[in-house]
């Protein structure tokens, strides 16, 4: 299976030799996502590797849902028949790379689901967060409540999430980073990055969180969550 990131120069040059690039869109957080994410971002939690937890969970659950649209849909898993998970570590370059091949995002899911906060995770833990009067009081609570896919900026400073759904012919790129109240969506047309359907999250990982791109820690941390899910998980070249 091929694992690659977008490769920026690559892109660009390929873009402005045939069609025009394509317009990436700025949209800010809901302000109840940028105080979030500044929560994780400066956190001192120390339990980072939740990040992986929740990444691997919202994989699975991106599965579960294109398997059971498929059972009265069959069309929907055409494209890419194996469900499955592939994490790919890439240690030099300090960079996490996650597939699935679930039900994917369209471009409008992408503004709601990576923009706001409706899932109920998340909900929980800001309202957990107001209610607790220690300012500090993130330490035990993003454990607790589990942050969702924001928790990818525990350890990252730049995720790219790159994204097909069945739904739409076109694949779209998210992008975000720590420290900015806004995130970019655009079409995403590079050839290296397309995938049949599905979900690819890549964590540019900050410095100091550079370390959890070392295959024997992500091959630990993959073996104690994946007893809870139902679904394949690939690490490295190995296929199965
Ligand atoms: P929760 O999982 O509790 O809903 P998250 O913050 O983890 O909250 O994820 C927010 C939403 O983003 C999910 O509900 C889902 O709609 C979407 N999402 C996140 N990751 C994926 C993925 N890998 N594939 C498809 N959709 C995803
Ligand atoms: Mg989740």
């Amino acid at each position: 299976w091929f694992m690659g990131y977008r490769n920026e120069s690559n892109a660009a040059a390929s873009d402005s030799s045939s069609q025009a690039p394509p317009q990436a869109e700025k949209f800010e957080y809901q302000a109840e996502v940028s105080r979030l994410m500044d929560l994780i971002v400066n956190s001192l939690y120390s339990n980072k590797e939740v990040f992986l937890r929740e990444l691997i969970s919202n994989a699975s659950d991106a599965l579960d849902k294109l398997r059971y649209l498929s059972v009265t849909n069959p069309e929907l898993s055409k494209d890419a028949p194996n469900l499955d998970i592939r994490i790919y570590a890439d240690k030099e370059n300090g960079i996490i790379t996650l597939t699935d091949s679930g039900i994917g995002m369209t471009r409008q899911e992408l503004v709601d689901c990576l923009g706001t906060i409706a899932q109920s995770g998340t909900a929980k833990f800001m309202k957990a967060l107001k209610d607790s009067k220690d300012a500090g009081g993130d330490n035990n609570l993003i454990g607790q409540f589990g942050v969702g896919f924001y928790s990818a900026f525990l350890v990252a400073d730049r995720v790219i999430v790159s994204t097909k759904s069945p739904k739409s012919d076109k694949q779209y790129v998210w992008e975000g980073e720590a420290n900015s109240s806004s995130f970019t969506i655009q079409e995403d047309t590079d050839p290296q990055s397309l995938i049949p359907r599905g979900t690819r999250i890549t964590l540019h990982l900050k410095q100091e969180a550079k370390n959890f791109a070392d295959p024997e820690r992500i091959q630990k941390l993959v073996k104690n969550y994946s007893q809870f899910v139902s679904f394949p998980i690939y690490t490295w070249q190995e296929k199965g």
